[in-house]
Formats: structure tokens, C-alpha cells, sequence
């Protein structure tokens, strides 16, 4: 079958890219190839099968041990690339090993790392705790603000400028075509990393817009259901790519398990589905709670009250499931999230069909730098909501009697 990538849509492509029957068994699903390596009967075999060892094309891949390639996360990929809309991608053990390996391997000696000041707060450590013990240094900076953006990349300093938008956890959005063009005109040799986790690829195509890697978590939109950790990288580079498979799967070993790429594979087929209905209700959540009196803000890029809603319509859509509000102050906060809500979980995860709160001030920001807390709007009142599937009333009335209580 020669699939037409543009001739079909986003759901058709969730649903039958990356996969063939299996032509042993004619088994229609890919199966969880449980096999560390792979046997061949001779020599001969081995050299013509070494020839597609990491293949400058996935679809034409062999395969001698799992941490290198291995079938069913292979399929993976192929899916992924299909639905990110590029040429080829890398999946990885998790959504940091694929962000830390993307800043790395694009990195060049005597060059520093610029990123932007809002960041998961993992992605925060790396680059101002790791990477300082490798020599590696990097700046910070608002990028919203276009002026002060070029000024520093008039100093040619940089072999990568690292951003998420929108950004955890206030779903603050930067102009992402915006950024990537002044990032190239400086130096075209600069690669910008990108992490799309929070708009997942259905809401927003940062490859489009100039970014040169797109990397997310798999283990939240992708996957969706909360049960597999997993990362990936993808680019328009088929050469580069091959290259970083090789140093990514088979010297670094940051390889995902087959398992994980077939519960990845399968949350995958209905990404579309999902988003689309964590999209409307989070607008529907939004506007709930910025009509109720106990919330004092709320965050969120469909909402025209949102800082950055022009930025947002110009690059997102849908919306996408995440949101943030503020309460009055810290005790509110406390008391909603001790036992008050009964659908709505409390947990530091995102991107689960099932809806999750959490509160960055203490939990995932906990240990982030006061100054840079203050810069990013993380205060002690502030909610993030992980929109989930149920059906929307629910998740309002939720929390509505929830906020009663407080
Ligand atoms: C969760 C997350 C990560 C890290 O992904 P893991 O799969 O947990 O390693 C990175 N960036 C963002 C925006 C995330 O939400």
C-alpha cells in the first residue's frame, strides 16, 4: 500500500500508519516484539540485513537488538511521524531523555544554550544544574520579549535556543514562527528544540513554523491513558536523525521498552478523538471558572482574556486540555485540593484522559528558584488543571461543589 500522506486526515492516519500485517501470521495489530535480539541464519543474511542497521528510512529497517531498533517501536515511530507530520522521528525511554538528548547532540564546543525562562520544571534542572557540570553554559530569557530576544542573538553565541509553548504551568504561549525566524537569521547553523507536550501535535505543528526539533513526552497526550512512560524527537532531518539513533539508542541507551511502544502505539490511534474532547472541555472549564467568584484568574490560550490569545490563534487548534487558575490565596488552594473533589484527581501528571489537578507552587515547582518563580507567575495560589474526557458537566459540577466548600 502507498499511502498518500496528504490524502488522508489526522484521525485515518492515527488509526492505519506505521503498521502492517504481520506476514507470518497475519496478525492485523503489531505485536509486543518481546525479543532483545534477532536471530539471522547466516553471515549473508546478517551483511545484507547490516546494510538498513539504522536506516536512513525507518520503513526499510532491520533489526539486531532491541536497544537499536526493534519492531514495535518502530511502528511507533512510523505512527508518530505520520501524525507529527515529518520526516522521520526517535522514540526514547521518556519525555526528559528525549528533551536532554535533543539539547545535547545539537550542541557545539565553545557555544552556549539559550532557553527560555518558563520551562518544565526537569527541562529547568537540566540545563541549570546539568549541563553547568559539563562546562555547558546557559542563558535565560523572556521570550516574549521579541526585542530583547534579538539583542542577545546578535551576540552569535548560541548552537541552541531551547522553549516550550505553551509553557508549564501557566500555559504562557510565545510566538513560536516569530522566534524561530530571528533564531535563523542570526545563524542558520542555530537549531531551536521545541517542546510541543503541552499542545500535543493535534493543536499545534511547530516543524511548520521553523522549529528544527520537535520533541515531546509521549507519556501525556501521545500515549494519553497515564500507563507508559515514553519521549520522542522528530525532525525533517533524515540524515541527522539516522545519526542520533545511533548515538541516542545504541551508545547512550535511552531506548523505550517494546512494551511501552505498544501502549504508546495503541494511545496513540485515538489522539485525535481525545484532544478534540479535552480541547472542548477545557474551553468549557475555562469559561466556568472565570465566571465563578472564588477564582481570581484563569490561564488558559482559548480564553480571549488570555495574555497571549492573538499569539495562541495564530498557531494553535484546538486549544488543547491544559488550563491554570488562581484562587485568593494559598489556604483556598489547600482546602480544595484536601478531599473536596471527588472526579478531578490530585496528581502531578498531564495529558491523561482522566482529569488531574495539582499545585505547582509545592509540588512540581517546588525547588524552583524564587526570582524565576516570580518570572513565570508561579505563585502560591495558583492551580494547574489537566483537563480529562469525562463528560464536562461532570468536571464542573465537580468543581463547583468543590469551591463551595472552601
Ligand atoms: C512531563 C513533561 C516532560 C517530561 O516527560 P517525562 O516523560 O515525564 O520524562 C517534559 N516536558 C513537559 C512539558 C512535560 O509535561
Amino acid at each position: 500500500m502507498n499511502l498518500n500522506e496528504s490524502k488522508f486526515g489526522i484521525n485515518t492516519r492515527a488509526v492505519i500508519r506505521g503498521e502492517k500485517v504481520d506476514v507470518s501470521t497475519h496478525a492485523l495489530k503489531t505485536p509486543i516484539y518481546a525479543s532483545n535480539t534477532f536471530s539471522y541464519l547466516s553471515m549473508e543474511e546478517f551483511f545484507e540485513a547490516a546494510v538498513n542497521a539504522y536506516g536512513i528510512d525507518p520503513k526499510e529497517f532491520t533489526y539486531f537488538y532491541t536497544r537499536t531498533a526493534n519492531p514495535t517501536t518502530n511502528a511507533l515511530e512510523l505512527k508518530l511521524a505520520s501524525i507529527i507530520g515529518c520526516r522521520g522521528t526517535i522514540t526514547t525511554s521518556s519525555g526528559m531523555a528525549a528533551i536532554t538528548f535533543a539539547i545535547l547532540a545539537n550542541y557545539k564546543p565553545k557555544t552556549k544554550i539559550l532557553a527560555s525562562d518558563s520551562l518544565y520544571r526537569s527541562t529547568n534542572s537540566f540545563v541549570m544544574e546539568i549541563l553547568p557540570k559539563l562546562g555547558i553554559s546557559c542563558d535565560y530569557l523572556d521570550f516574549r520579549d521579541l526585542n530583547v530576544l534579538e539583542k542577545q542573538l546578535q551576540k552569535n553565541m548560541y548552537s541552541v535556543v531551547h522553549f516550550e509553548s505553551p509553557a508549564n504551568p501557566t500555559t504562557r504561549c510565545y510566538d513560536i514562527r516569530a522566534i524561530c525566524d530571528l533564531v535563523h537569521e542570526y545563524n542558520a547553523e542555530t537549531m531551536v528544540t521545541f517542546d510541543n507536550t503541552f499542545a500535543s501535535p493535534i493543536c499545534q505543528q511547530p516543524l511548520k513554523l521553523g522549529v528544527d526539533f520537535e520533541v515531546h513526552s509521549s507519556s501525556k497526550y501521545i500515549n494519553g491513558h497515564g500507563d507508559a512512560l515514553g519521549g520522542v524527537i522528530a525532525s525533517n532531518n533524515n540524515e541527522t536523525l539516522s545519526e542520533f539513533r545511533r548515538q541516542l539508542g545504541e551508545t547512550l541507551g535511552q531506548t523505550p521498552s517494546p512494551l511501552n511502544s505498544y501502549l504508546i502505539l495503541r494511545g496513540l490511534k485515538t489522539i485525535g478523538l481525545r484532544i478534540k474532547q479535552q480541547s472542548k472541555n477545557a474551553l468549557a472549564v475555562a469559561k466556568f471558572l472565570e465566571e465563578h467568584k472564588k477564582v481570581t484568574r484563569v490561564y488558559y490560550p482559548g480564553l480571549p482574556s488570555h495574555p497571549q490569545f492573538k499569539i495562541a490563534q495564530k498557531q494553535m487548534n484546538p486549544f488543547g486540555g491544559m488550563l491554570a487558575f488562581e484562587l485568593e490565596n494559598d489556604d483556598k488552594v489547600r482546602d480544595l485540593l484536601n478531599n473536596k473533589l471527588q472526579i478531578i484527581r490530585l496528581a502531578m501528571d498531564l495529558g491523561d484522559i482522566q482529569s488531574l489537578i495539582e499545585w505547582p507552587y509545592i509540588m512540581t515547582h517546588y525547588d524552583l528558584e524564587y526570582e524565576l518563580k516570580v518570572a513565570t507567575d508561579v505563585t502560591e495560589m495558583l492551580l494547574r488543571l489537566s483537563v480529562g474526557i469525562e463528560d464536562v458537566h461532570d468536571i464542573i459540577n465537580d468543581l463547583e461543589q468543590g469551591l463551595s466548600q472552601i
